[in-house]
């Protein structure tokens, strides 16, 4: 940990099991910064935690949060309101703030940061420090800087350590999707000697990830709509292993793969230098009209010849489907039980269920999901019973509808850019 000093100011990040990913890298980035050390900094779990620390003194307090935890937020924002001194800065970033940012600024944040802050949220920090804040309270970030890439990805100051971030950026625009609302479609790729590098530094804290996190895993290194780029990947994976990393998982959790972006040369490549033994894969419908419908560009049949291919490379295909989407129709339903039945056939694969959520920011966001019939439920549940299913999809659901209610009640929304 940095020298403390108490004339310092504090920096106190709340930190939840959804947002450790974000924190690491915003933390990385403020240590590449050169920020870290200016401030007191807490990394706390509790808001009870924060108002214990942030008694006096100049303080601010961020936020980073997904639309699922708006109520959580707004709740921890008014007991905080009410614990902390005046003139404490509350700011919020993420997700939900990148498609919601006026319906967060009405969350009670004075500021409130939207897509990537590398370049945004130090400058404000530093503005911070001079006594000049900014007289916006909507701070928009980049898309498509390569400024992620020049931090360290993770903090080792703080002993704070995520899945390294792989890519950012996706080429695609999934209807039902934020991440391209909030990283834009062009990719950005960290370099493997920049990996090896901070894995090598990090392995003396008992860093102990194999695991990396990306859009679309097999996309590493690629520069348009193609192939997997083989050499990319293996240059990242050689480095990985020669940083010491035991037993690397690259195409499952949390760095997953889109059907189209499967063949067989990239799973060998995964088969001789990674360990996982599943490969997850983004289905997400078995219905050709629902599929163009959400924009995801590949079809269905692309989908099973991708289940195909793990299995034929010797991996349990993880197949994600996600049921519930605007327009929906009962066939769409069968046509995705039907591909669901044929990959855990033919395949041996196991099924990841999601319910569709509508999120702020997205393209779908102002329609109304589908509500799941008996038949398609009694189907997962059967499906989960013989352990060949697994998922969030019935918490989902319930939490689907209350982001309808909040939605409908102007808790969230803010009009779409679509892009
Ligand atoms: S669902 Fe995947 S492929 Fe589609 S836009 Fe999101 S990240 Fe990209």
């Amino acid at each position: 940990m940095g020298l403390v000093n108490d004339d310092q100011p504090w920096l106190i990040f709340r930190k939840t099991r959804q947002n450790r990913y974000t924190l690491a890298v915003l933390l990385g980035c403020l240590e590449g910064e050169g920020l870290a050390q200016k401030f007191r900094m807490l990394i706390a779990s509790s808001p009870k935690e924060i108002g214990e620390k942030a008694a006096s003194g100049k303080v601010i307090v961020g936020f980073s949060f997904m639309t699922p935890h708006l109520l959580q937020v707004k709740d921890e924002m008014e007991q905080l309101r009410k614990a902390l001194p005046k003139g404490t800065i509350l700011v919020a970033g993420g997700s939900h703030a990148t498609g919601d940012p006026e319906g967060t600024v009405k969350l009670g944040f004075d500021f409130v940061f939207t897509g990537e802050s590398e370049k945004s949220f130090p400058d404000f920090l530093r503005r911070f420090l001079q006594n000049k804040l900014p007289g916006t309270t909507i701070l928009s970030g980049d898309k498509g800087s390569g400024l992620f890439m020049a931090n360290p990805p993770f903090s080792l100051q703080e002993r704070f350590f995520a899945p390294i971030e792989l890519t950012r950026g996706c080429f695609y625009s999934c209807g039902f999707c934020q991440t391209p609302r909030i990283f834009g479609h062009s990719l950005r790729h960290r370099d493997p000697t920049n990996i090896g590098r901070y894995l090598e530094q990090a392995f003396p804290y008992g860093y102990n990830q194999s695991a990396f996190l990306s859009p679309n895993a097999f996309s590493y290194g690629a520069t348009g709509l193609q192939e997997p780029n083989l050499a990319a990947i293996e240059e990242l994976l050689t480095a990985c292993r020669q940083a010491g990393v035991e037993g690397i998982h690259f195409g499952c959790y949390p760095s997953e793969v889109r059907p189209d972006w499967v063949n067989p040369e990239v799973l060998r490549l995964v088969k001789k230098y990674c360990r996982n033994k599943t490969i997850v894969l983004g289905a997400q419908s078995g219905s050709d009209a629902l599929l163009a419908k959400l924009k995801r560009a590949h079809s269905a049949g692309r989908a099973l010849q991708a289940s195909c291919f793990i299995h034929q490379a010797g991996f349990m295909p993880h197949v994600d489907f996600v049921f519930g989407f605007p327009e929906e129709t009962q066939e769409d339903r069968q046509l995705s039980l039907a591909l669901m039945k044929e990959v855990i056939k033919e395949h041996g694969a196991k099924i990841h269920a999601h319910t569709y959520l509508p999120l702020p920011g997205t393209p779908l966001f102002w329609k109304e999901p589908s509500r799941l019939d008996d038949g398609t439920k009694n189907a997962l549940k059967n499906w989960e019973k013989k352990r060949r299913l697994d998922g969030w999809w019935e918490e989902q659901e319930v939490m689907a509808w209350k982001i309808v209610e909040w939605r409908d009640q102007g808790l969230v929304g803010t009009p779409i850019i679509d892009t």
